[in-house]
């Protein structure tokens, strides 16, 4: 069958699990999991039907719209997806701020680059109807628009921009995207009229790759001795990659807002693992300017205007070291509800 390619450029390392580069089923996996979870999160908003993957009884016989295109057990995915990456970037670290069980962790800054664009291949296996791909064409606007892809979202990667896209049925009408009623109060699925989105801008003081030479940015705590910088590292981010790693920095920023630990621990998850907030690293607008995202899903409103009241003055503490502040303004660029966006996307499609 005829192969479709859709041609991206990463903004932000792709995570896939595939950190030496060897395992190409990983990393292909990666990619079609996160497709298949917003492409569930798209469908659930558009009100038609996507299970829970995690605890499904959809089988080859009777199965959900998402597993239709996405496969479950006794029915296959409906496309072979291929891809290729060419970097594995250098290593950088960010410690915890606080200990954890008496010592800091650290985490690591990861994921694949490239100098280029990187092609992903769909190769039809079955017939894709013209709804999935009307469906699937959505599904990865609001990736590029608002979102991020592949595996740890929550801590800075993923963030593309489509170079190219020839997936048929573009820009077109669904038929049946409405499918029967589907209740969304019995669950905390991601469904995309839940969703927030916000895209931030940093503008600092002075050049950035001047910041990094100084050491400006935090990295550690003072009192973790086993910490080793890596500020070569920051440049080669910055200078070959065109991206930031702060994403950390900025979790840290907002992860304390929510007051009840129950609640941080659901929202936010153990060191982004399960988290309903995704923050993106800054990726490179010029010299002395990034933008970031932070979105997600079932978050109340008291905690999102707290985010948007107090991430500058939170991000001043956090962001550098020695408590310097050479951050000159934080601008909420973009704001977008679930709602809004959902809205939009019926209007377009049906
Ligand atoms: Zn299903």
């Amino acid at each position: 069958m005829k192969e479709f390619i859709v041609k991206i450029k990463p903004l932000t390392p792709i995570w896939t699990g595939d950190a030496d580069r060897k395992n190409s089923t990983l990393r292909e996996t990666g990619i079609i999991g996160s497709l298949r979870w917003w492409y569930e999160a798209l469908i659930r908003g558009l009100d038609g039907n996507a299970c829970d993957p995690t605890n499904t009884k959809c089988d080859g016989q009777n199965h959900c719209d998402a597993c239709e295109l996405f496969g479950c057990t006794g029915w296959a995915r409906k496309f072979r997806l291929e891809t290729s990456f060419n970097y594995t970037i250098p290593e950088v670290w960010i410690g915890t701020r606080e200990e954890r069980n008496k010592r800091y962790l650290k985490r690591k800054v990861d994921g694949l680059m490239s100098d280029g664009s990187i092609e992903l291949t769909f190769i039809p296996l079955k017939d894709i109807n013209k709804d999935e791909w009307v469906l699937l064409n959505s599904t990865l606007k609001v990736i590029e628009n608002y979102g991020a892809i592949g595996a740890h979202i929550s801590q800075g990667n993923g963030v593309i921009k489509i170079i190219e896209n020839n997936l048929p049925y573009q820009n077109e009408k669904c038929k049946e995207c409405k499918g029967e009623q589907f209740d969304k109060s019995k669950n905390s699925l991601a469904s995309l009229d839940k969703f927030f989105f916000y895209k931030f801008k940093l503008e600092f003081n002075e050049d950035i790759s001047k910041l990094i030479n100084n050491k400006s940015f935090w990295t550690h705590a003072q009192d973790d001795n086993q910490f080793k910088d890596s500020w070569h590292n920051w440049k080669k981010l910055w200078e070959n990659y065109n991206f930031l790693p702060i994403a950390f920095h900025i979790r840290d920023s907002i992860r304390h807002l929510e007051n009840g630990w129950e609640t941080r621990h659901d929202i936010f998850g153990e060191l982004g693992k399960g988290s309903k907030v995704f923050v993106s690293h800054g990726y490179k607008i010029n010299e002395k300017n990034v933008e970031f995202r932070i979105w997600g899903y079932g978050i109340d409103s008291s905690l999102l205007s707290s985010i948007k009241n107090n991430l500058e003055s939170n991000l001043k503490q956090k962001l550098f070291s020695d408590g310097k502040d050479l951050l000159k303004n934080c601008i909420l660029k973009e704001e977008k509800t679930g709602e809004s966006l959902i809205n939009q996307l019926a209007e377009e499609l049906k």
